[in-house]
């Protein structure tokens, strides 16, 4: 059990872009080890909330901390990465043309990699991060296959994969289900159950029955604040919420 304190704190953020505000005094905490959903309508600041806790959007007003220590306002995007904040955008970025190996071990810190000799000779400690990715991922059989030749699903676990090569403790994951089949859906629910183990996760996502397989705490976001917090079923009982939906 990891759950040893706050991986991720946000309080009174609010983002404005000229005069609209994105995000709206918002405050969030994530415990360690916590699987956290957010949902909510389009506009609603989700992508926004994800460009804070990485760094690409600067709050206007309020403060974010990773862990204890971590000031995000004080870091860079880069410095933030470093931290163990890492981010898988909705569309996945692999190279088509190199193998599932070579990606992932693309994707390892660069001070990491055996920079002459890294096909030959793979330092320790990224053959003990490559082990757990593909334990974590479950590519293992096709490590030799060009990415480009990957279905959807595993295209979008390899980049998770990618992800983990770089050790982040807290991940976060936009739709990662988006456009996948019901059985890629269920792949992904229990590759993040098994990702929970070990990670802070933060999903963004629409799909119902996914956030249902991972979820324990759901956030609902309209208009850049917390409209509801709880269980996925409080919240999709909750009146605010319903409102929400159904007045658009
Ligand atoms: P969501 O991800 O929940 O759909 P977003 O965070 O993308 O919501 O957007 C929240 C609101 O902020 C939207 O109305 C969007 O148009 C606006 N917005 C997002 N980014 C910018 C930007 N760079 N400049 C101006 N408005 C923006």
């Amino acid at each position: 059990d990891m759950r040893h304190g706050i991986a991720l704190y946000l309080e009174g953020v609010s983002v404005w872009f000229d005069s609209f505000r994105a995000l709206n005094d918002l405050s969030l905490y994530i415990e360690a080890g916590e699987l956290r959903c957010i949902i909510g309508p389009n506009g609603a600041g989700k992508t926004t909330l994800m460009d804070v806790i990485t760094g690409k959007t600067r709050p206007t007003k309020g403060s974010a901390f990773f862990g204890q220590i971590h000031n995000l306002a004080k870091l860079s995007t880069e410095e933030i990465a470093e931290a163990g904040i890492g981010r898988k955008f909705q569309k996945p970025t692999v190279f088509e043309k190199f193998t599932v190996l070579d990606n992932l071990m693309l994707a390892a810190p660069k001070d990491k990699r055996v920079s002459k000799s890294w096909f030959t000779r793979i330092d320790a400690e990224i053959q003990d991060t490559l082990d757990s990715t593909l334990d974590q991922i479950r590519l293992k059989d096709l490590i030799n296959k060009p990415a480009g030749l990957l279905s959807h699903g595993q295209k979008q676990w390899l980049e998770i994969g990618m992800l983990l090569m770089q050790r982040p403790k807290l991940i976060l994951l936009d739709e990662p289900v988006a456009g996948m089949t019901d059985a890629e859906t269920e792949h992904t629910a229990e590759l993040c159950l098994r990702l929970k183990k070990n990670h802070t996760l933060i999903v963004v996502e629409h799909d119902m029955t996914f956030i249902d397989a991972i979820s324990e705490t759901v956030t609902v976001l309209a208009n850049g604040a917390i409209l509801a917090e709880g269980t996925l079923s409080e919240v999709q009982n909750n009146e605010a919420v319903i409102e929400t939906y159904l007045g658009r």
